[in-house]
């Protein structure tokens, strides 16, 4: 499993490109994609040839979201932890384990990655789902091709809405509800009228439209872009955001213990073929 690159590195000009390398598991994050996409993001914001980071995903989607069934699956590994000062996960058990472990991989690495210096764009095709959209919302900018398509349906676990609970923020609150209460899927034109992506473009021009946009803005000053984008983030935080996911974290958290309580099984018993089937 980890001989297999799970996120390549490279960069084309002033543009570092990260690309999610799980693509036949439709990029499953797992707990060694997060640590490599740190790395990555790490890399490109210490190297001073980079002005623009691009986060990618290989093969025909981006992101199904967070791995519950491939066999490179890793919740019960250890890593170095970096996003939150909070003891392992993996000596612990039941919500003490699993608010530890979401805490630091799941809500802690979207907010360190949300706020990196430089600006980000997520060039999104295929599948953006659950935990997938976590990753493109962190990005500042998102370039979706015309295939894309985006949905949160983790309410079928009966869990309201993935960790980085940035839905009202991304969607608007009245097609959050409807995201969230349908767990239906939604296309790149419905993503751009909600203001969630800043263009669509045809499948073929997705990479070539993305790079265009991004070195436009790399010819910016690059402290300025960091100052820009702070800007922006703060007053994100000062319409709630912030303290809106640390309230909703913990309604997660409690439909995670139900869910145990009741079924045994934190997603409710949930893997991605029965998600699959659900959506029938
Ligand atoms: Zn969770």
């Amino acid at each position: 499993m980890m001989s297999e690159e799970v996120v390549r590195y490279s960069r084309r000009g002033p543009v570092a490109m990260v690309t999610m390398n799980r693509p036949r598991y439709r990029n499953a994050q797992n707990s060694a994609m997060t640590y490599a996409l740190d790395a990555a993001f790490t890399r490109a914001v210490d190297d001073d040839e980079v002005a623009v980071i691009v986060l990618a995903g290989a093969g025909d989607h981006f992101s199904a979201g967070h791995d519950i069934g491939t066999p490179g699956r890793d919740v019960d590994a250890s890593f170095d932890r970096r996003a939150v000062m909070w003891w392992d996960h993996i000596a612990k058990a039941g919500a003490d384990r699993r608010y530890a472990r979401e805490m630091e991989v799941y809500l802690g690495m979207c907010r360190r990655w949300r706020e990196m210096p430089k600006p980000a764009v997520a060039m999104v095709q295929g599948a953006c789902i659950a935990g997938g959209l976590m990753l493109a919302w962190v990005c500042d900018l998102i370039v979706a091709a015309e295939d894309a398509f985006f949905a949160d349906p983790v309410l079928r676990m009966g869990i309201p809405g993935v960790e980085y609970f940035a839905h009202p923020w991304a969607l608007g609150p009245r097609f959050a509800r409807e995201v969230l209460f349908t767990g239906d899927r939604f296309d790149a034109r419905r993503a751009y009228e909600v203001g969630m992506v800043n263009r669509v473009v045809p499948r073929a021009e997705l990479e070539p439209a993305t790079l265009a946009l991004a070195d436009r803005i790399a010819a910016m000053p690059a402290f300025g872009l960091a100052l820009a984008k702070r800007a922006v983030n703060q007053c994100e935080d000062l319409m709630g955001m912030r303290a809106g996911m640390d309230s909703v974290f913990g309604l997660h958290h409690v439909a995670h213990a139900h869910n145990v309580e009741v079924t045994a099984n934190p997603l409710a018993g949930m893997d991605a073929a029965a998600m699959k089937r659900a959506r029938r």
